[in-house]
């Protein structure tokens, strides 16, 4: 492939899985000119999971592409993030939110079901670019044309191939044998429920309770501030079967809760059963593979992180915006791949690494690096160009 403008010039590329990244990066390929075809393996979109933030770091690239508006109107801005001490209460940090993240970080901070954000990046998405009930069994990189199959028989051939396929990606395990994410030692209860359920009982927009191996997150989902959201983490030595999530035992978390502040155990013990899920926290080094020089991993099909940060999602946004500059700097698949994993190495290193570490606004933090990056414009060289506004092109097609 060779490009004058940085477009496709009629390579297929094929974006497998339609999640957070697949979705972003699809939107943002076919805004500078590629033909993208994204497999998925469900049928049909289901817009699912629990709450997400969305941190300034990610808002830039919704709003590139212009969806943003949708998170901000089903989702809250919290005034603050709260720290602190899940015994005693004390205030540990706060970082003041709202307007001020308006204005300190350029973006806004927004908490939100995952599923709005799904929906969201996938109205970005070219219709008919999605082929639905495709699960990906093999990859065949080793002729002119990557050859692609799924487990219902039917084969596909692409140019190159991005891997948006998640925690247990087919396409790495291709690549690199069946290597399994592994278990933090870390497992969440994740629950949501209506505000009704908790009576008068005062709740801020976004608090993180802090304990020495245990911590609560509870935020608000919603801009009328009536569905509730918590996160419960805690170690736990093994994780038995291959399930990634199991229906909570209500009595074992607030259990394992019982000396976090009052608040919070009238927030799990107000949990309805039915709102609740046990999920196992997996990880991986992160790994850049370049199989045959024209396949690449983004978000967690690359790099699975413990969700301490809260900055999966956030990592896969700026994976496809770096991704998309790189192409269009290069415009071959191969220098475009060695330029995106520099670009991306260090930034995602530490990210991963201070994740694992939990340490994040623990106590005073400055958090510039991970809020203020600007993925449409940081490290911008003569390979890497801004994405500053949509080329005129684009803006055309
Ligand atoms: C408890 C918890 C809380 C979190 N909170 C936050 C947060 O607050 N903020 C944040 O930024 N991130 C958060 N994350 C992380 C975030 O949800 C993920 O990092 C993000 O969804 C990764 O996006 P992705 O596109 O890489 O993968 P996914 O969104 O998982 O998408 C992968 C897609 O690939 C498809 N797929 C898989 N295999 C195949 C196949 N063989 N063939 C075809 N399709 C396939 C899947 O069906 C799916 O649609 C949290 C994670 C956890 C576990």
């Amino acid at each position: 492939m060779s490009s004058k403008r940085g477009g496709g010039n009629g390579a297929r590329l094929a974006v497998i899985g339609a999640g957070i990244g697949g979705a972003a990066v699809a939107a943002l390929m076919q805004r500078i000119g590629y033909e993208v075809t994204v497999y998925e393996q469900y049928e049909r979109f289901a817009p699912a999971g629990g709450g997400i933030h969305l941190s300034p770091n990610l808002m830039r690239v919704l709003r590139y592409l212009n969806v943003h508006r949708h998170v901000l109107l089903k989702g809250q801005e919290p005034s603050a993030f709260l720290n602190r001490d899940a015994v005693s209460g004390e205030t540990l940090y706060t970082l003041a939110l709202g307007e001020r993240a308006h204005r300190q970080f350029g973006s806004p901070f927004v908490a939100v079901r995952r599923g709005e954000l799904h929906i969201a990046l996938m109205s970005a998405v070219a219709p008919g670019a999605v082929r639905w009930g495709k699960r990906l069994a093999g990859l065949d990189s080793r002729g002119d044309a990557i050859v692609l199959t799924f487990e219902d028989g039917s084969r596909a051939q692409a140019d190159a191939v991005i891997a948006a396929d998640g925690l247990r990606s087919k396409v790495r395990g291709a690549l690199r044998g069946s290597e399994r994410p592994v278990f933090s030692g870390q497992v969440a209860f994740r629950g949501s429920y209506p505000r009704d359920a908790l009576g008068a009982m005062a709740i801020d927009d976004l608090t993180k309770w802090w304990d020495t191996d245990q911590f609560v997150l509870s935020y608000w989902l919603d801009r009328a501030r009536r569905d509730f959201y918590f996160a419960a983490m805690m170690p736990q030595s093994d994780w038995p079967g291959e399930a990634s999530s199991v229906p909570a035992d209500l009595d074992e978390m607030r259990f394992a809760f019982r000396h976090f502040h009052p608040d919070v155990r009238r927030m799990l013990a107000t949990a309805p059963q039915a709102g609740v899920s046990k999920w196992a926290l997996f990880e991986r080094p992160p790994h850049f593979e370049f199989g045959g020089s024209r396949v690449v991993l983004i978000g967690d099909a690359c790099h699975p992180m413990r969700p301490f940060m809260s900055q999966g999602a956030a990592m896969a946004l700026e994976d496809a915006a770096m991704l998309t500059r790189a192409l269009l700097g290069a415009g071959a698949f191969e220098p475009a791949f060695v330029a995106f994993s520099q670009a991306r190495r260090e930034r995602l290193a530490r990210v991963h690494r201070v994740s694992a570490a939990n340490t994040f606004m623990r106590g005073q933090t400055d958090p510039e690096w991970v809020f203020g990056y600007d993925a449409l414009t940081a490290d911008a060289s003569s390979t890497l160009p801004a994405l500053k506004t949509m080329p005129a092109w684009a803006l055309a097609a």
